[in-house]
């Protein structure tokens, strides 16, 4: 007798889809295949694509708050807007505002996702109350001054004190970017990393103007600059690499690690088209980020499946729709470490069930309808950590009216709707 047992879904498994069954143990998927098991709890799945758990390798959930504050500027006027509005949240605003994107993740089938922000705090609480699972780091800029970088990296440690291990959250040490972090500050956070065996997470190489001023400030690209100091490893992602020449492709390559690729962050803020393609041929592990909404403006990985698609077909590179849905569900879970992304035995129960939509018939092949086709809202059911997060498109831990109320009555939110 298994705790969850989900029946007769068109299961992806090594690239196929197999009509299986699956129990699920505690935590774990303890069982895929054939056999007419029995199960405490279960789901029927019958006409359903089950897939890995999505996730979603860059975000900053509580930005939530800002979509559609700051729409049709370029990004500097955009930045300016965004950042104004941020040094006013506090806690209690950051709680609410992930939580509002923690719903919208399970929504859209994602079972986990990397976050670093401010007052983390507030985010691993809607992660524990949301029953998503997360990896989190507080987001820290030293702009150069000592005595900034000793209090950043107090606020990342007693964050990492607090929440690491506990409520499916995993921690992680998350410096901005090389323009707003100090080259010894990030040395120092690349040795506090390596000590501990942390994953560090950083934007690099988002924009032409970044790549520029590390040249102007260092003689080397963003990507050189934390290679010379021993940052990049297989512990390391790097958010958006939109602008990597192919020697800064060698240097990931060889590094082993990986990057966080969110195409319409990249469009929207016109930073321009990451060279999916040719990060993908030099070996480099590429997942798939949405970035904070205010950049994008949804939490959908199936968006971002599609565009990223189309972008690389608008360069002429041709690649199997398969990579793509590996990108946001298998790569994402391999970049940062943990044991899922892959409906097999022994992996953490973290599983999506999505209808077959009006918008997938005729099914030619599975992989293409859903990287070309899928809007996010087939998904009917969410399981992490081998409990039900998501049950008929309803979240189970959360009272979403409640939650809508408590956001437009907070004195943050100046709509008048
Ligand atoms: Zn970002």
């Amino acid at each position: 007798m298994f705790d969850l047992v989900i029946k007769n879904g068109l299961c992806l498994i090594n690239g196929n889809f197999l009509r299986y069954n699956i129990g699920v143990e505690g935590n774990r998927i303890a069982y895929v295949g054939k056999e007419d098991i029995k199960g405490e709890e279960k789901i029927n799945a019958e006409g359903c694509f089950v897939l890995p758990g999505l996730f979603n390798a860059h975000t900053h959930s509580a930005m939530t708050l800002l979509r559609g504050y700051a729409e049709g500027l370029p990004l500097k006027d955009w930045l300016e807007k965004v950042w104004e509005m941020e040094a006013k949240l506090d806690e209690k605003a950051v709680y609410l505002g992930a939580k509002l994107a923690c719903v919208e993740m399970l929504k859209n089938g994602i079972t986990c996702f990397a976050d670093m922000y401010i007052h983390m705090d507030g985010v691993a609480r809607a992660v524990e109350e949301t029953g998503i699972r997360a990896v989190l780091g507080y987001g820290m800029a030293d702009r150069g001054n000592d005595d900034r970088a000793k209090e950043e990296l107090r606020i990342a440690k007693d964050f990492i004190k607090r929440w690491n291990g506990k409520e499916r959250i995993k921690c992680i040490l998350t410096p901005h970017a090389v323009y707003t972090c100090s080259k010894d500050f990030l040395a120092k956070i690349s040795e506090i990393a390596k000590e501990n065996g942390f994953i560090k997470h950083i934007h690099a190489s988002e924009t032409f103007w970044e790549v520029k001023e590390a040249k102007r400030r260092y003689g080397m690209s963003p990507i050189e600059l934390l290679d010379s100091i021993g940052f990049l490893d297989s512990n390391t992602v790097l958010a958006h690499g939109v602008w990597l020449s192919d020697s800064d492709m060698e240097l990931i390559s060889k590094s082993g690690s990986s990057v966080a690729h969110c195409p319409s962050s990249n469009l929207k803020l016109s930073s321009g088209i990451a060279k999916v393609a040719e990060m993908l041929e030099k070996g480099i592990n590429v997942c798939l980020g949405t970035d904070g909404a205010a950049s994008n403006n949804m939490l959908n990985l199936f968006n971002e499946m599609r565009i990223s698609a189309l972008l690389q077909q608008l360069r002429r590179k041709f690649l199997n729709p398969a990579k793509y849905l590996e990108m946001a569900t298998w790569n994402g879970y391999r970049a940062y470490g943990i044991d899922s992304g892959s409906v097999e035995r022994g992996m953490l129960a973290d599983l999506v069930i999505m209808e077959i939509g009006q918008s997938h018939r005729p099914i030619y092949d599975p992989v293409n309808s859903i990287v070309y086709s899928s809007l996010g809202s087939e998904v009917r059911d969410v399981i992490v950590d081998g409990r039900i997060a998501l049950e008929d498109r309803n979240p189970v831990y959360v009272d979403l009216e409640k939650l809508c109320e408590e956001v437009s009555s907070f004195a943050f939110f100046h709509s008048s709707l």
